[in-house]
């Protein structure tokens, strides 16, 4: 994913803060998450950002038994897969992230629909956090 900045302040650094940023264009108040530097419905480069709650529903899902570079790394291989999905925040955008608290070993248990909430992951390198989501409970 690539690093979009305004406001001299990153997507990524808001993550390590543990904080789910969007960009709002102030021309048509479209909301972008990630967030975007110009806005793709009016081409406007005015933004704001804006804290998202964290809180969607999953809308799609793989099981990844083959990774990036990174997953192997951080343990995950065919033996552990991991489960990447697409998720619907609350305030309407939609944005990928790990899925962590379901079983991606039985992808039948995992329903889209399933209410999620933001969390955020450290691999105890220096990549910084990442962002996932779980189940609520
Ligand atoms: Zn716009």
């Amino acid at each position: 994913m690539e690093v979009r900045e305004h406001n001299g302040t990153s997507f990524y650094s808001y993550l390590a803060e543990e904080k789910l940023m969007g960009s709002r264009c102030e021309s048509c108040r479209a909301l972008h998450v990630p967030p975007r530097p110009l806005c793709p419905a009016c081409y406007g480069n005015e933004m704001s950002w804006e804290e998202m709650s964290g809180i969607g529903e999953l809308i799609a899902f793989t099981t990844v038994h083959i990774g990036t570079n990174a997953m192997i790394a951080a343990g995950y291989d065919r033996n552990n897969p991991y489960c990447a999905g697409i998720v619907r925040l609350r305030e309407g955008p939609a944005i990928s992230g790990q899925i962590i608290g379901v079983d991606p070993s039985d992808p039948e248990s995992i329903a889209v629909g399933t209410p999620l909430r933001a969390t955020f992951l450290n691999r105890g390198d220096d990549s910084g956090n990442f962002l996932a989501f779980a189940p609520v409970d």
